[in-house]
């Protein structure tokens, strides 16, 4: 059977669009909203919320950066033609103001990060100024008031979908009970003086903070900025002072730097997390979900003793 869903008043009643002259494809996808999420993970949380009532466009995909992409002419479009539009917000998408502008889109802009307690620290480039971490999806607790952000946010431009949308988060919402329950069991089974690590850049400040665990980075919270060498010495120190057991590299920055520290202080180098954005879909970390279990697996196999 086919089922047509109406948006924004311009969608046509069933009878209607069965005789229309437009080929199927086309027609499923005029009834469906629109979605754009700026980066992979949060365009999964989307998904899940959104079901089968969106289309969704991810700008930055998987294993991509989203700290410092450039947008194409055909991100421009997506935009163009969105009816709503998904942000993580907390400064992680600095180019997306720019692109915004020149997609001249009217769409509603929903930070999935609003009411979420942002962590500050002190930048290490320019000391005395506060950077905003926008990593809070690596807690699942946050990434649950993004599923909340987004599910009001669908329900705003799209009414009809309403108990949808609500039916689907709170379906999503007890599988991120039942994850969270997961992580902090796969932390615990870690003796404690050996829940700390390094790894490139500092995207785990919410997990370490959420369940338990020292994430220790050359990098500072975005990835623009090469360390120092200065950042490297100080690492380095810090593995062998602090008998850190293992680095982990991770999926959207280059691993040479990891590797090299790895040598230079005899760190096991215990496997690649994924950050910032997912793996393709064939990979270890398809959605939230999988990636959140990869991570805490390969923390768990290379730090219980
Ligand atoms: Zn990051």
């Amino acid at each position: 059977m086919i089922t047509r869903r109406t948006f924004g008043g311009i969608g046509l009643a069933a009878g209607v669009a069965l005789f229309a002259p437009v080929s199927a494809a086309q027609d499923v996808s005029q009834g469906k909203v629109k979605a754009v999420a700026t980066f992979s993970i949060l365009g999964d949380l989307v998904r899940n919320v959104g079901g089968e009532r969106l289309e969704i466009a991810t700008l930055v995909g998987p294993n991509g950066d989203a700290h410092v992409y450039s947008p194409s002419p055909a991100d421009a479009k997506k935009l163009a033609a969105a009816n709503v539009v998904f942000v993580n917000g907390l400064g992680l998408e600095g180019w997306m103001t720019r692109l915004v502008a020149a997609s001249g889109t009217k769409a509603p802009m929903i930070v999935a990060t609003k009411g979420i307690t942002a962590r500050r620290m002190e930048d290490e480039d320019k000391p005395g100024r506060a950077v905003t971490d926008p990593h809070a999806w690596q807690s699942i607790a946050d990434a649950k008031i993004y599923v909340a952000n987004i599910r009001d946010g669908l329900i705003a431009v799209d009414p009809a979908g309403k108990a949808v949308y609500e039916a689907n988060s709170a379906a999503y919402l007890a599988k991120l009970d039942d994850l969270e329950k997961e992580v902090k069991a796969a932390i615990a089974s870690i003796p404690p003086d050996r829940r700390k690590i390094i790894t490139t850049h500092d995207a785990f400040g919410y997990f370490g903070a959420a369940y338990g665990m020292a994430f220790i980075a050359p990098e500072g919270v975005s990835t623009e900025s090469e360390p120092s060498a200065k950042d490297v010495a100080k690492i380095i120190t810090q593995i062998r002072k602090q008998k850190i057991p293992a680095v982990f590299l991770e999926n959207v920055t280059d691993p040479r730097l990891l590797q090299r520290i790895a040598h230079e202080t005899g760190a096991v180098i215990g496997g690649t997390l994924y950050s910032d954005a997912l793996s393709e879909a064939t990979g270890p970390a398809a959605t939230y979900i999988d990636m959140m279990r990869h991570n805490i697996r390969e923390l768990a196999k290379a730090l219980i003793g």
